[in-house]
This record gives structure tokens, C-alpha cells and sequence, in this order.
């Protein structure tokens, strides 16, 4: 049985990075009728809000990607506490005293001696009436976990076979001098406890898999299948991690993109699948593969949302919009023409506001100069509303007999003068629809 979990930090709102993380993890579940957990990784009391939570939920739901059930860390504090006493017991847990300012300066010995930075383990040295003076003076120290100094290896889903040399890593810190639980202690104790079996999250965390692989064998625990998914650049290739910020999901459901759109490209780029517009969530957990995912960083550009967003909103009914007209204030006998000629000309539902208030108070015409007594003349020619399928033709068929002109000569100004645009809607559909013209040359 499948089991993953998504595990944001209720510390912000989540954006297109995590959600390729969410996405991949949801998808794996609900390939195989899995479990997909909801973690929220709230271990820091200061940072983590309630209303990050709430807004993580609500971003999902908007998405339709369901959880089946929520876990958080914060209410797993006493299981945490077990796990580090059984590390103490085992010898792979002890207590280090170094500020920050000390770590620093051994940081840029060691880098000046051309060694990697890594923690010199000094602390293991220390006896315990020296530990009992340094805690006198300093307060509790840390808590770090002692790796066995041998390669990590594993088969990674996305990256293949890696090999990492533990002498390489510093032991990490899992409590903090203040009692915290970091993040790793707490993951593996929920990986485990959870029966999670596939964990896919950002290359960024290839490190942590290494030393969390250690922390869950001497937990005594079933090692889940980890895959490490690229990191999202800018269309250019340039780091996305300022502007992340910018591209969260909420603003983006604000700027009126369309969940099928935005699943449709976060679960296949950077695939060797090609990005298509799946209307549904059930064709795009039909063919997700975390397989066909390459290692190189993925390039995201937040405009390729939008033509995939049109293209989702012109295959959809009058009934799937029903809501959005109404609110509107379309009435209900003009919801279905007006529908389908206002889906063909727009990008968001948004667009749809402007599209129908031309409709209803009519546009400020666009008259060229040298058009001024041709539209004089064209408007003496236009029957009186209301508008009907025939009245474009009819309207430009009598312009055309009386002024002799045709083709764009004709039709352009006229266009003009009625919608105040030089592109749009097909005339004929869109004359129906008009409820004034206030076009007068
Ligand atoms: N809270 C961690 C993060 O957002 C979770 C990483 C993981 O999936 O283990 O980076």
C-alpha cells in the first residue's frame, strides 16, 4: 500500500515550487489508491501560523488535490522526545556547546585549508563535568546526531543511483539548545511511524535523504523509496527562489488561472512528456510517470498558464459558467450566446467583465478621421435593435450599396465604431448581444 505525504512548514504560502512537490506526491497515491498525508511541519512555534495552514488547505482544495488525512508535527512532541532518548541509548546522540560565532570560525579555517566544512565532532571529546560547565555557562547545547562514517547509497527515482560519503556531512543538529525538534528528527519519526513509502521532494533535500536514511536505520525503521525532483528556474534559466514569492498559488488563482491548467503544466514539465491540457485530474494521474523526469533544473515560465487557461475555458458548457455569468449580471436568456462568442476571446474569466459590459452599455466607437462621414452616413443605415444573427449582414450589406465600399475598406471602421477594437468576436454573433451602439459618427 502506497503511502506519501506532502509536508509544508505553515510558515507561508505555498507557490508553484511546492507544488510540484504536492502534485508528484498526490499523483503517486492516487496511481496506485494510496494514502496522501497532509504534513504540517509546525515543530517551530514562532514561525508556524494557523492561517498558513488554512490557506495551504484552502490552496489544495482550489486544486482538488485531497488529502486523506492531516498530521502535525506539533502534536507528535512526546514521540519525538522517545525517538531522541532512543538515539541517546544506541550512543548516536550527544550533546555540543559551540555558538555560532565558534562554528563559523571553524567553518573558515577549514574552507581556508581547502578541507570541506564539516563539524569536527569536537564536542564528542568533552567529559561530562566539562559538559556540565560549558551547559552552567552556556545553557543546554545542541543535540547532534553521530553518522557512521561510510558512503549513503541509494537508487534514487529521478536521479538514479547516488552515493554519498557521510564523512562528507556534518552530524546534523535534530534539537535545537532550546528544546526544539528540528525538521529532520520529527520527518523520520513521521516517515516511519506513517508507513510512508515514497517520498519525493526538491534536490535540495539530497543531503538531508543521506542522514535521514542513518537516522531512520538506527531508528530501527523501513527506509521509504526517495526521489528528488528538480528545482524550478525562470525562463531563462535564472534562480527562481526570489520571485517565488511572487508566484504563489493564491496570487495566481487571484490572476484567474485555471487549476486544469496549472496541474496540466506542473505534472509534466520537466517530464519528457509533452505539456497537454488534461481537463481533469483523472487523466493526469492516468499518465504521470515520476520516471520520465529528468535531473536537469526546469524552466517555468508563468505566462505558458495562461493560453492553457483559454484553451481550458473555451472547452467548457454555459453550464460550467453559469455561476460567473449570473454574477455578472448576464441574463439568463443571454448566457448561452453570449457564452460562446465571449469564450473565444478570452484568456481568464476575468476578461469576461469587459466583454459584457460592451455588451450592455456599448463601447466608446474608435473612429478614424477620415472615417468620420462614412460612419455618419453607416448609421442612418443601422435597423433599430434589437439585434438579431442577420442584422450584421443586413447592416453592412445596405453601408456597402450606399457608399460603394467593401471588404476591410467596410468592415474594419465599422467595427471600430460599434465594439471601439480593431480585433474581436465575429460581428454577426456578437450584434445579437449588443444592447445599445452608441457609435454617431
Ligand atoms: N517541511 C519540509 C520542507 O518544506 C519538508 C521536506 C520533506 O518533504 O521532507 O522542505
Amino acid at each position: 500500500m502506497t503511502t506519501t505525504r506532502f509536508a509544508p512548514s505553515p510558515t507561508g504560502y505555498i507557490h508553484v515550487g511546492n507544488l510540484r512537490t504536492a502534485l508528484f506526491n498526490y499523483l503517486i497515491a492516487a496511481k496506485s489508491g494510496g494514502t496522501f498525508i497532509l504534513r504540517l511541519d509546525d515543530t517551530d512555534p514562532e514561525r508556524s501560523k494557523q492561517e498558513y495552514a488554512d490557506a495551504i488547505m484552502e490552496d489544495l482544495e482550489w486544486l482538488g488535490l485531497t488529502w486523506d488525512r492531516v498530521e502535525r508535527q506539533s502534536d507528535r512532541l512526546d514521540r519525538y522526545e522517545d525517538a531522541a532518548q532512543q538515539l541517546r541509548d544506541i550512543g548516536r546522540f550527544y550533546e555540543a556547546f559551540e555558538t555560532p560565532t565558534e562554528l563559523d570560525l571553524k567553518r573558515k579555517k577549514q574552507l581556508n585549508m581547502h578541507k570541506p566544512p564539516v563539524y569536527d565532532r569536537s564536542a564528542l571529546a568533552l567529559s561530562e563535568d566539562e559538559k556540565a560547565a560549558l551547559r552552567a555557562e552556556r545553557g543546554n547545547g545542541v543535540w547532534r546526531f553521530k553518522l557512521d562514517h561510510e558512503r549513503i547509497e541509494w537508487t534514487d527515482g529521478i536521479l538514479g543511483d547516488l552515493s554519498i560519503d557521510a564523512a562528507s556531512v556534518s552530524d546534523p543538529v535534530l534539537i535545537r539548545g532550546d528544546g526544539q525538534f528540528l525538521y529532520t528528527l520529527a520527518s523520520v519519526c513521521d516517515d516511519v511511524d506513517f508507513g510512508v513509502t515514497n517520498v519525493v521532494r526538491g534536490s535540495d533535500h539530497v543531503t538531508n535523504t543521506a542522514t535521514q536514511i542513518q537516522i531512520i536505520q538506527a531508528l530501527g525503521g523501513t527506509l521509504p523509496a526517495f526521489a528528488h525532483h528538480s528545482l524550478l528556474t525562470g525562463p531563462q534559466g535564472e534562480a527562481l527562489s526570489k520571485r517565488l514569492g511572487t508566484l504563489a498559488l493564491r496570487d495566481l488563482r487571484e490572476a484567474g488561472v485555471q487549476p486544469a491548467a496549472l496541474l496540466s503544466l506542473m505534472a509534466r514539465l520537466g517530464s519528457s512528456q509533452p505539456v497537454e491540457l488534461h481537463g481533469s485530474l483523472d487523466e493526469i494521474i492516468e499518465g504521470f510517470d515520476i520516471s520520465t523526469f529528468g535531473a536537469a533544473p526546469t524552466k517555468f515560465d508563468v505566462q505558458d498558464l495562461y493560453p492553457l487557461t483559454g484553451r481550458y475555458l473555451a472547452g467548457l458548457s454555459v453550464s460550467e459558467v453559469a455561476a460567473t455569468l449570473a454574477e455578472l449580471g448576464v441574463p439568463a436568456e443571454l448566457a448561452e450566446p453570449f457564452w460562446t462568442v465571449a469564450r473565444e476571446n478570452i484568456t481568464t474569466l476575468k476578461d469576461l467583465g469587459p466583454w459584457w459590459t460592451l455588451c450592455r452599455d456599448g463601447a466608446d466607437p474608435l473612429i478614424d478621421d477620415e472615417d468620420a462621414d462614412f460612419i455618419a452616413q453607416a448609421m442612418t443605415l443601422l435597423p433599430d435593435g434589437p439585434y438579431t444573427a442577420d442584422s450584421w449582414g443586413a447592416w453592412t450589406n445596405a453601408v456597402k450599396d450606399a457608399t460603394g465600399r467593401k471588404g476591410r475598406g467596410l468592415f474594419m471602421p465599422l467595427r471600430k465604431a460599434v465594439t471601439g477594437m480593431t480585433n474581436g468576436p465575429d460581428m454577426s454573433a456578437l450584434m445579437p448581444l449588443l444592447q445599445v451602439i452608441r457609435a454617431k459618427g
